[in-house]
């Protein structure tokens, strides 16, 4: 297998969810030439698909950007870098607003004012909400990048590596193709890293499959700095039961008393959530010391159910008339009057590629923008930033990469570090197979990282999970998978199993440096937060020796 095709651009953007898509338009709107590859079909692929669709932004008469501000850091335990923290509430509102001028419709008021909700650890009413989810969002966004004449997308598009130039820059990337089944060289003075997280690695998550964590293994081959790769969070109420809807979720925050008003109940009818709702990892801890306990249900979750309202049954209906509800409707179940189980569940990364505010890198020419970047939540998220912070920081990373194609550009990809990558892909196709069961060490992987990477986590056990990791790796670097040619899944598969292994590895390493409880990180071996010693990232970065594990300041 060779290189049989190559394209050169300014700036390259890897992967088309809410970040990629606003990076792209960013960078071709400040005249750069940009292509835009995604592993997936365009706006059907990714974590921003399954969004509800609540974003942030400071535009109550009572609310400003120094109020969000200290509601992120609060939320987050501290342990954001302030200066991606005030970014990220100085443009909320602009760049939350500006989606409307690519199409994105927001939930308004009969007066026609923005509806403005208001969830567990917002200090002023600050949710918006874009009319179709996740999926009305990168509809929108989708259709001003095909609109664009400077940007090309290629999607259905794997992106096996990053390469890099003589100097050590981030000079472009090789993909496999998977419509025709060629490995591709894209050649880029600029390269966007926007590959979501990797919560698939948990094996109760509410992801979609493809977030196996690629973007943030790829930088960190490259020489990217990642911090905080234990801040996994955990969504309260990820559906358990039934099985064929296991990985959707339902709101915790429609519980609230001026929602809902239900509750999460045990085996013995008790409610488990107090109100005012606490925040999300306050509410997560109590769901799982209550199924520790032996309080839950006949399928190891708790019940959510809202069968029962206060609030009756036409304002349930309409509360839950979008789109998550109808997708479970879709399956049979009512959410409105069923009873269905939930246990905490992967839901978002807070940690990832460490960044600045203009999504710059520790790598010279390599920018990544959200769910792979970090850390600008801190150890716990509030809801509606994730969406937002697609926005704020994609919109960054895309005008400085274009700023730094413009001025930085010149040395393309070092060939042999291209014929290195080419080699290393070739390598896993035979005529035959190796045998390996990929579906089995993917599962196997994936039942070690929830229980030794879950709620609830010791020395033991993580290290016990970093040694897996380790064999999983050692397994999978002698497996072998038929050259199949277009859309090569197996291929695919491999890889991806591959990325998720070396991620277990540095999520164990990192969970494992940091020897306190904070947020989501739950060390039952150290109950106590450490402000005096872990107001700090943890930090791993790539040496010649393997993993090197650190803690790395926060930035003011
Ligand atoms: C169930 C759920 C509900 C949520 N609801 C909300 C909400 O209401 N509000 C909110 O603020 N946040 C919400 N979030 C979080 C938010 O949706 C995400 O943080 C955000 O959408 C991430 O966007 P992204 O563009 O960074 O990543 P993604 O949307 O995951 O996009 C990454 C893209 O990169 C592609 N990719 C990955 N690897 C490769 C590769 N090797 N080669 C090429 N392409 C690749 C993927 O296919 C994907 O298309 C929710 C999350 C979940 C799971």
């Amino acid at each position: 297998m060779k290189i049989t095709a190559r394209h050169n651009t300014d700036v390259l953007v890897i992967g088309a969810g809410a970040s990629g898509l606003r990076a792209a338009l960013a960078a071709a709107e400040a005249g750069a030439a940009v292509i835009l590859a995604n592993k997936g079909p365009l706006a059907r692929s990714g974590i921003t698909l399954t969004a509800a669709g609540g974003m942030q932004a400071p535009l109550h008469p009572d609310d400003s950007a120094a109020i969000f501000c200290d509601d992120i850091i609060a939320c987050g335990y501290g342990l954001a870098d302030g200066d991606l923290v005030r970014a990220l509430a100085e443009d909320a509102a602009d760049r939350v607003l500006e989606t409307e001028r690519y199409g994105v419709n927001f939930v308004r008021d009969a007066a026609g004012g923005y509806t403005l909700s208001q969830f567990p650890g917002q200090s002023r009413p600050r949710n918006l909400f874009v009319r179709g989810g996740g999926i009305g969002l990168a509809a929108a966004l989708a259709k001003a990048c095909r609109s664009n004449p400077r940007i090309q997308i290629m999607d259905d598009f794997f992106i096996t590596g990053l390469v890099r130039n003589t100097g050590g820059a981030a000079a472009g990337a090789v993909g496999l193709d998977l419509r025709n089944g060629e490995l591709t060289l894209l050649a880029a003075r600029a390269v966007i890293m926007a590959t979501g997280g990797c919560q698939w690695l948990w094996a109760t998550n509410d992801c979609p499959a493809d977030a196996t964590g690629d973007g943030i293994v790829y930088a960190y081959r490259a020489g990217a700095e990642l911090v905080d790769m234990e801040m996994a969070l955990f969504y309260p109420s990820v559906l358990v039961w039934p099985p064929s809807l296991k990985g959707a979720f339902v709101h915790y925050e429609f519980l609230a008393p001026d929602a809902l008003d239900g509750n999460i109940y045990d085996n013995a009818g008790q409610p488990v959530l107090p109100k005012p709702l606490p925040v999300r990892d306050q509410a997560m801890r109590l769901l799982a010391r209550a199924i520790k306990d032996g309080r839950g249900g006949p399928h190891g979750g708790l019940l959510w159910y809202v069968g029962d309202s206060p609030k009756g049954a036409a304002a349930v209906a309409a509360k839950l008339d979008i789109l998550q509800y109808n997708y479970i409707r879709a399956h049979g179940v009512d959410p409105a009057t069923d009873r269905v189980e939930v246990a905490p569940g992967a839901h978002y990364l807070m940690g990832g590629i460490h960044i600045d505010p203009d999504g710059r890198t520790t790598v010279a020419g390599l920018f990544a923008a959200p769910e792979c970047a970090g850390n600008f939540d801190g150890a716990n998220r509030l809801a509606g930033n994730g969406l937002t912070a697609t926005q704020v920081f994609g919109a960054r990373a895309g005008l400085a990469a274009s700023r730094w194609a413009a001025e930085n550009g010149g040395a393309g990809p070092d060939p042999a570090a291209a014929e290195a990558e080419t080699a290393r892909i070739a390598a896993r196709l035979d005529r035959g197979s190796s045998g390996t069961d990929i579906a089995a060490l993917r599962d196997r992987l994936r039942a070690a990282v929830q229980q030794h990477a879950g709620v609830g986590r010791d020395a033991a056990g993580l290290t016990r999970l970093a040694q897996l990791a380790r064999e999983t790796q050692a397994e999978l670097a002698a497996a072998r998978v038929p050259d199949a040619g277009v859309f090569n899944q197996r291929l695919v598969e491999l890889l991806e199993l591959e990325n998720m292994a070396e991620i277990a590895g540095l999520v164990a390493g990192c969970a494992l440096a940091r020897a306190e409880t904070r947020g989501h990180h739950i060390r039952d071996d150290f109950p106590a937060r450490d402000d005096a010693n872990w107001l700090r990232h943890t930090l791993a970065k790539r040496t010649a020796g393997g993993p090197l594990f650190g803690a790395k300041p926060l930035r003011d």
